[in-house]
Parts: C-alpha cells; sequence; structure tokens
C-alpha cells in the first residue's frame, strides 16, 4: 500500500470520526425520547447515506407501551416497540455482540419492516444496559461492502453505548417528566397538567376562535363509600370512575382528577350542547353500571358534574380567564348537587 493511500485512508477515517462525533453529542443532547429516535433514526441515516435504518426499543413487561400510550408520546417511522417473544427473535443473530454481513431477506426481513428492497448489507446492533437488552439498532446499506463480517466494530460498538445510555436516560427523563404530571392512583392527569393545558388551548383559541368546553364533575356521596366499605374499596371505585370516564372521551379531549373525588374535562371546539352532551354521557357510564368492589360486592355509584365554555370574545386568555372558566363549572356542580345528584347542570342556566 503506497503511503498516499495510507494517508487517504487516515483522512477518510478521521473525517468519518469526526462526523461520528458530532453525531453522538446530538445524541447525548437530545431533550427528549422523540428527538433522540429522530436523531437517531432520521439524521444519523442521512449524515452516513444508510438507505435504512431500524430502532427497536423492547418493551420486557408490557410497562414501556403503557407509559409511551400515557406520556402521549406516538410511534414514529423507524421507531418500534416490540414485546419480549419479537425482542428474542430480533437479538436471534446478534446476543452479544453486533452482526454484520450481506442482506438476506430470511433473516432480516423483521430488522426492516417497512422498505429492504435496496439492502445489500447489514449491521444488527444490539443496545444492552446492565448485561440486559433494552432495544436493537438496525442499519441497512445499499453497498455490498459497507457492512462486512471481516470489518472491525469498535465504531459501532462504542456508538451503539452511547445510543444505549441515551435511549435509558431519555426514557427516565419520559417516566420522570410523567410522575408530575399524573395523579398515581388514578394514572389521569393531575390539576396541575389540566390547568397548564387549559391555558394552551385558550391561547389557541384565541386565534382559532374555537370555545372551549369544560366539565367538572364530582362523584356524589363518595365519603359514605369510603365510610361503609373502607378507604381501599374507595379507592377501587375512584379508579373505576376514571376508566369510566376516559372511555367516554376522543384522544384530544383532556381528562384529569383534579381533587379527591373530583373530576375535570376540557373539550375543545365543543359548543354547549356537545359538552353537556358529552357529561351526559359521562354521568351516564357511572350510574348505568353498579361498581365491583373486592369480595364480589356490587355497589351503585352517581357522579353530578357542571359545564361552563370559555369563547375568546368573553374573556382572553389568561390564568383569571381560566379560573374564571372553572369555577363557573364549579358553580354548575354546586347547584347540581343541591337540585338532587346523579345530574348535569350548565353554568348559568339558574
Ligand atoms: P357530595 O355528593 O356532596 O360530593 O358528597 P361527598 O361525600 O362525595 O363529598 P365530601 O367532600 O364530603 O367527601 C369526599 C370524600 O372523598 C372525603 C375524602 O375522604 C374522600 N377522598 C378524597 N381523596 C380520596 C382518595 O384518594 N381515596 C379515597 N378512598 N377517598 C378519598
Ligand atoms: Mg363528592
Ligand atoms: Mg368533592
Amino acid at each position: 500500500m503506497s503511503l498516499d493511500t495510507l494517508l487517504d485512508e487516515a483522512r477518510t477515517n478521521e473525517a468519518k470520526l469526526a462526523r461520528l462525533q458530532a453525531m453522538e453529542f446530538r445524541f447525548l443532547a437530545a431533550g427528549s425520547l422523540d428527538t433522540l429516535c429522530e436523531a437517531i433514526v432520521e439524521d444519523y441515516r442521512e449524515t452516513f447515506s444508510l438507505a435504512a435504518v431500524s430502532l427497536f426499543l423492547f418493551d420486557w413487561d408490557g410497562e414501556l407501551s403503557r407509559f409511551l400510550r400515557e406520556a402521549e408520546i406516538h410511534e414514529r417511522h423507524g421507531v418500534h416497540v416490540v414485546q419480549a417473544a419479537q425482542a428474542e427473535q430480533l437479538t436471534a443473530l446478534c446476543s452479544d455482540k453486533p452482526w454484520l454481513g450481506a442482506f438476506e431477506e430470511r433473516l432480516h426481513h423483521r430488522h426492516f419492516p417497512v422498505s429492504r428492497h435496496a439492502l445489500k448489507s447489514v449491521a444488527l446492533l444490539p443496545l444492552s444496559r446492565r448485561g440486559r437488552h433494552i432495544g436493537l439498532l438496525a442499519f441497512g446499506s445499499a453497498d455490498a461492502s459497507r457492512f462486512d463480517p471481516a470489518l472491525g466494530t469498535e465504531f459501532l460498538q462504542r456508538l451503539t453505548a452511547i445510543v444505549a445510555i441515551c435511549v435509558e436516560n431519555s426514557l427516565n427523563l419520559e417516566r420522570l417528566k410523567r410522575l408530575g404530571l399524573r395523579d398515581p392512583l388514578t394514572h389521569l392527569f393531575n390539576r396541575r397538567y389540566f390547568l397548564e393545558r387549559l391555558m394552551q388551548a385558550m391561547n389557541l383559541g384565541m386565534r382559532s376562535e374555537e370555545p372551549i368546553g369544560c366539565i367538572y364533575a364530582d362523584l356524589d356521596l363518595f365519603k359514605k363509600i369510603n365510610d361503609t366499605y373502607g378507604h381501599p374499596a374507595g379507592d377501587v371505585v375512584l379508579c373505576e370512575a376514571a376508566r369510566r370516564i376516559s372511555r367516554q372521551l376522543r384522544i384530544a379531549e383532556v381528562v384529569a382528577r383534579v381533587g379527591g373525588e373530583e373530576f375535570a374535562v376540557m373539550l375543545v371546539g365543543s359548543s354547549h350542547v356537545d359538552a353537556m352532551a358529552v357529561a351526559e354521557r359521562i354521568r351516564n357510564a357511572i350510574a348505568a353500571t353498579p361498581f365491583n368492589l373486592p369480595g364480589n360486592k356490587r355497589i351503585p355509584v352517581t357522579l353530578s358534574g357542571g359545564v361552563a365554555v370559555w369563547h375568546a370574545e368573553q374573556a382572553p386568555a389568561s390564568t383569571q380567564a381560566v379560573d374564571g372558566l372553572i369555577a363557573r363549572a364549579d358553580q354548575a356542580l354546586l347547584q347540581a348537587k343541591q337540585e338532587g345528584r346523579n345530574r348535569i347542570v350548565a353554568a348559568g342556566s339558574s
């Protein structure tokens, strides 16, 4: 090998290392799981001219899927959350170290579920933390010599170690964020989050002129349930009520547990009539079927609700407008209680 060739090779390697380091910094700087995934499956693919990049996150116990759903993190193109059985299949070739070689449909169709017609060579890189696979990164190239089994894998091993740390960190960060936004008993959003979302929706509503409906609901004579069946039974009722309310709502509608046995719902773009209809559906979902308690007990539960609607022209978006909307819904709720419970009252209807 001539000196020129050696120098050329050294320069190419140096440039490659610089790009790799820039990429690694990008991963380390990603502020959220979503930006990290974007950097891995999109930026990395472009920077290193790969034909395909897939990132698999392994969900060994079902917790990850639930938490991503609850955190409202949606799958992005090229990122796949997979269950235990599929995780085993994906790592069959590379359980303890990277696997490099020619693309074969039979071996690699699972690693590139979307498009693989251009692939000639493949690198499968298990992501491990503390001796456990947390995921897998699959690189596909249109160049047959790109991932040659004879190649050294130091670059790739270092890259995957960094990606694994970044994935684990960003998952932990999302978990922490979620803890601050959710009520630990029912897993509904908490009051703080609800107020924030309401403020955000009002700000958008200033331009879109969409009204915002707010339902304030409170379980009837809940103290009696606690007193009769015990606090743990009361908790079971709260969780079941939270599930029944959530089931009446669309994805974009926000429901929160805002107090002990109080729930609030935000309905963007909904008129008074729409909001009343949703509230009535919620009331019915609670009252129509008795609740099961541990020990084969079944008890009737009811809920009362107040409904108020915000229009941008009434009050510009502000914390006072948020408080005002909630106060009107709460006032209507009080009226529902006074009129005998298990009913929905519209604000300003007295
Ligand atoms: P009303 O129909 O007027 O709303 O009557 P109520 O009995 O539902 O209202 P009250 O405010 O008197 O009682 C609410 C009860 O909710 C009192 C409190 O102990 C209970 N509570 C609050 N948080 C929890 C919780 O997390 N778990 C359980 N089991 N009970 C709770
Ligand atoms: Mg109550
Ligand atoms: Mg109450």
